[in-house]
């Protein structure tokens, strides 16, 4: 195992949250329950051993333990910033004509929409992350991505991701093609959405956004600066570069707090008490906002999606550092 702060290896630890995340790692890699997810034949072939945590706060100070370089395909978690970008391509009154904020208890591949309004719930769901945007013939939260044609779509999306992460970032080929070619799940949701008039071309320029979204690599300290990013009003607290609109944070973060866990999102919000989302890679995101931006990976997910042991790290951390944003027990938060 590697632990660190800032850039220097050390061989004790420099502060007590390095400790407690030493002392997580130690605890939690011993806990061998969950699977690897199977469904996209590539991501079933990931080491289900590994594991990291890293939290970077919004003055830029970085504490990472375990296998924090190892990279790893964003999935689902990507879906937040996609959000964060269609909010600034087209601002909020329009992005809720097309995608609701309503939590809906469900699993990440649902395929349900608003009866009435036809629209996909909320952003966090596929089909929220993969609804149309008629008038600008561009699709998504993925598709309301402007750019003319998929090409500056994508770069757009890349750049954005650049922007947060503070190096660029590329797409694993073989998780966007393992995926492209078993994603009828997503097919059909997409048609779905074509029936109802919410879709009305080119599905699969749609989906191959959204999957090349979901196949940028990122390590677990990325994930961290893009909580952190999140936390510190937009701007990446390594590079100071704004990497999203600040007035959109709330929004973003206010999406992530009711429906980023999957159908955990409740319990989690009640427990755990920090805006987050997880994807099936096993990575995991919360965000403490004006302090820091918490990143874990460990693939071995329980049955709704999420990390077993990046559930278990935030719930820890939540109590620990009395981080939970309703806390008003009167204890002072632990993290300063
Ligand atoms: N690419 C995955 C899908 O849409 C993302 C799943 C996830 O991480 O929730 O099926």
């Amino acid at each position: 195992m590697t632990s660190q702060a800032n850039q220097g290896d050390l061989e004790i630890d420099p502060s007590p949250l390095l400790a407690v995340l030493n002392e997580l790692h130690s605890q939690y890699k011993l806990l061998r329950e969950g699977a690897v997810a199977k469904y996209i034949p590539e991501l079933a072939k990931v080491n289900p051993e590994l594991f990291s945590i890293c939290i970077v706060t919004v003055d830029g100070q970085i504490y990472k333990v375990g296998d924090y370089e190892q990279l790893f395909t964003i999935q689902s978690i990507s879906k937040v910033f996609a959000y964060g970008l269609a909010l600034e391509d087209h601002g909020l009154d329009y992005v809720l004509t097309r995608v609701g904020v309503e939590p809906t208890g469900d699993a990440f591949k649902a395929i349900i929409l608003d009866e009435q309004s036809k629209r996909p719930y909320n952003p966090m769901v596929n089909a929220g992350a993969m609804s149309d945007d008629k008038p600008l013939r561009v699709y998504a939260t993925t598709s309301l991505i402007k750019g003319f044609g998929p090409t500056e779509r994508l770069n757009r999306m890349l750049d954005m991701f650049r922007r947060y992460i503070g190096r660029d970032v590329f797409v694993d080929i073989s998780v966007f093609t393992s995926e492209r070619s078993t994603g009828h799940r997503n097919r059909a949701m997409a048609h779905l959405m074509l029936n109802f008039g919410m879709i009305d071309r080119n599905i699969e320029e749609a989906l191959d956004l959204y999957f090349q979204q979901c196949a940028v690599m990122v390590d677990c300290q990325d994930l961290a600066v893009m909580a952190a990013t999140l936390a510190n009003r937009g701007i990446n607290p390594i590079t100071k570069e704004q990497a999203v609109n600040k007035h959109y944070i709330k929004d973003i973060l206010s999406v992530m707090y009711t429906c980023g866990m999957y159908n955990f999102a409740g319990e989690w919000a009640y427990k755990i008490g920090i805006p987050a989302k997880s994807g099936i890679c096993g990575g995991i995101i919360a965000v403490v906002p004006n302090k820091m931006g918490i990143g874990v990976f460990s693939p071995l997910l329980d049955v709704r999606g999420n990390s077993v042991r990046g559930v278990k790290v935030c719930e820890e951390l939540s109590q620990r550092l009395c981080l939970h944003l309703f806390d008003c027990s009167g204890q002072e938060a632990k993290f300063d």
